[in-house]
């Protein structure tokens, strides 16, 4: 089965909560042994232990991502742990909201230290260790803010940010190919998740709504299969892709 990932070794960022937990658990659920990293030591240990329950090898790691030092430890304890590292799911991102005549030069930084250069870091890092072996999957997560300025607006540092990630996975991804190495990232719609569940949000996520052929917010289970296919075998002729789920909202 060109879907399965057994005995692979993936790190997912961000995967203490949300998309990055729902990638954690796809991508053990189809074989492969997962380093969840976060920033946050305790979340990523709770998801750890969730696949570790379902009989999947897990390990937890803290890591700020816009640290070389912090992405280098985590490299060097995975390769030390597991040997190598097949499947580098780079997920760890933030969104801060100011109209953009207000963002401070601190929120600018601070969005592209996250969604960027923890990006280019986690991508050089396990990319040399997957140049080294002549294979590796690279799944960046993206947005459909990439594409389009969804609702609401007040977010421009977050967009600028999301259109870079498209780029260094393109970058990336036609620079690696011929060395066994696929970079692809995946552009999420609105997804449904805790966050958005408050009762100040709802007049927004019924804006959002109106604007979505779908008819409904996005489940993380609606993205955990592409993740898998884009960690496996079954996607080897793809780099540089950029795989929008968003039902239809970008077209609208
Ligand atoms: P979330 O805020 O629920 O989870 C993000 C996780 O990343 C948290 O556990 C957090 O502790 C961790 N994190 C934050 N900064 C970090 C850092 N510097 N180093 C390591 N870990 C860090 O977010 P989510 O909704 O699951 O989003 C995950 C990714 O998907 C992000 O890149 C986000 O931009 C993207 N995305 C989300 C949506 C959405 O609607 N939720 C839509 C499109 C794209």
């Amino acid at each position: 089965d060109r879907l399965r990932l057994d005995d692979k070794v993936a790190y997912v960022t961000g995967g203490g909560q949300g998309i990055g937990r729902a990638f954690a658990h796809a991508l053990g659920e189809a074989g492969a042994k997962v380093a969840v990293v976060d920033l946050v030591l305790a979340k990523a240990e709770a998801v750890a232990r969730e696949l570790n329950l379902k009989g999947i090898k897990s390990i937890a790691l803290a890591a700020d991502v816009s640290k070389p030092e912090d992405v280098q430890r985590i490299v060097d304890t995975i390769v030390a742990r597991w040997g190598t590292i097949d499947i580098a799911c780079n997920n760890a991102g933030i969104n801060m909201n100011s109209a953009s005549e207000d963002t401070s030069l601190e929120e600018w930084d601070k969005t592209f230290s996250v969604n960027l250069r923890g990006l280019f870091l986690c991508c050089q890092a396990a990319g040399r260790i997957m140049l080294n072996q002549g294979y590796g999957k690279i799944i960046n997560t993206a947005s459909m803010a990439s594409l389009i300025v969804p609702h609401p607006q007040k977010q421009l540092a977050y967009n600028a940010s999301k259109a870079g990630v498209v780029k260094l996975t393109q970058t990336l991804g036609t620079e690696w190919i011929d060395r066994g190495v696929k970079v692809n990232c995946i552009s999420p719609g609105i997804v449904d998740t805790p966050l958005i569940h408050s009762p100040e949000l709802q007049p927004l996520v019924q804006r959002w709504l109106a604007d979505i052929p779908a008819a409904r917010l996005a489940r993380v289970t609606d993205l955990q299969a592409a993740v898998v296919y884009l960690a496996s075998e079954a996607s080897d002729y793809m780099t540089g892709h950029n795989l929008v789920i968003e039902g239809g909202q970008s077209l609208w």
